[in-house]
């Protein structure tokens, strides 16, 4: 999606219940409304502060439209997935209480890799909790070396937080009654890890899964290693039925109702009594694998033939 492409005020969107602060610019033509995040909006931050909303028993959603952060409640606190970055950690801080907890609950951050956008907040957040920031050694790697580069036009270097919790492919992050086992699922970053852990609907359990790094990335060593983790999702978790992803406009559900977070919230807003959960969604979760791995083929033979740079591809930040 283009940075540069005009914004769009589209009226017909304030009758969708935009919040106020946004009710100036809305989905551009072409884009789907989870697209206008990435897309046209993208440097809107009035336009990014989507309310937060509630989407289990144990789930919230408390990220901003672009990049998505989980809040899950558990016995004994509470667990923070991504932070989003500035301008909008403290629309992540404020959604935590909107949705009706104390952010001084947050006892641990779990960061999906170590690209600025996922993990921007971490260290404020980490100084407000005292939680334990926690991923996996190659994304700490990452995450160190960008806390050493000056940001874009000379900033100086994002606060990034202390080296403190170092997971591994099979470690079990325990909190109350909770457990979310750890994966390592490489191609977007060296590290992603990867979470599976249970959702409750009015009770009933659901398996739902993080995949840290859901975008090809760094040309045909990159790829390649993507593509082996979309295999092994492919084989060992073809049954999760709640894709809990880490940006809202990837396409659990096909366009042009688009979107894996954004468009479902919408219907759970709408849902009645007896209809089923419009995040529980096994067969959008194959089918995106499906996509994924047709797209990371793709990607692999252009960056083969020189036709893409070292970034690259349809990666998302
Ligand atoms: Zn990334």
């Amino acid at each position: 999606m283009s940075m540069t492409r005009a914004v769009v005020v589209v009226a017909g969107w304030l009758l969708a219940g935009a919040p106020l602060a946004a009710q100036t610019a809305g989905p551009a033509a072409g884009e789907t409304l989870s697209q206008s995040y990435r897309g046209s909006q993208s440097r809107n931050v009035e336009y990014q502060k989507v309310a937060p909303f509630k989407v289990f028993d144990n789930l919230y959603y408390v990220g901003p439209g672009n990049v998505a952060v989980w809040l899950i409640e558990t016995t004994d606190g509470l667990i923070l997935i991504d932070t989003a970055q500035e301008p909008l950690v403290d629309h992540v801080i404020d959604s935590v209480r909107k949705v009706g907890f104390d952010p001084k609950n947050i006892r641990y951050i779990l960061l999906t890799h170590g690209h600025l956008d996922h993990f921007g907040g971490a260290a404020k957040i980490q100084a407000l909790s005292g939680a334990r920031v926690a991923t996996l050694e190659e994304d700490w790697q990452l995450i160190e070396a960008a806390g050493k580069q000056a940001g874009r036009g000379g900033q100086p270097p994002p606060a990034v937080p202390k080296r403190d919790l170092v997971l591994e492919e099979g470690d079990v992050v325990r909190l109350g009654k909770t457990e979310l086992r750890t994966y390592h699922l490489p191609g977007h970053t060296a590290g992603s890890p990867s979470w599976s852990f249970t959702v409750f609907d009015n009770g009933r359990p659901h398996k739902a899964f993080i995949f840290g790094g859901p975008g090809q990335r760094n040309g045909v060593e990159g790829g390649t290693q993507f593509l082996n983790s979309i295999r092994r999702l492919k084989k060992e978790f073809s049954d999760v039925e709640v894709p809990v992803h880490v940006h809202s406009y990837l396409n659990t559900y096909p366009v042009p109702e688009g979107g894996a977070i954004l468009e479902p919230g919408l219907k759970l807003k709408d849902r009645r009594p007896g209809q089923s959960h419009p995040f529980v969604n096994n067969a959008g979760w194959r089918a995106w694998l499906d996509v994924a791995e047709a797209g990371t083929i793709k990607y692999i033979e252009d960056a083969k033939a020189g036709r893409i740079g070292g970034r690259g591809g349809n990666a998302e930040n």
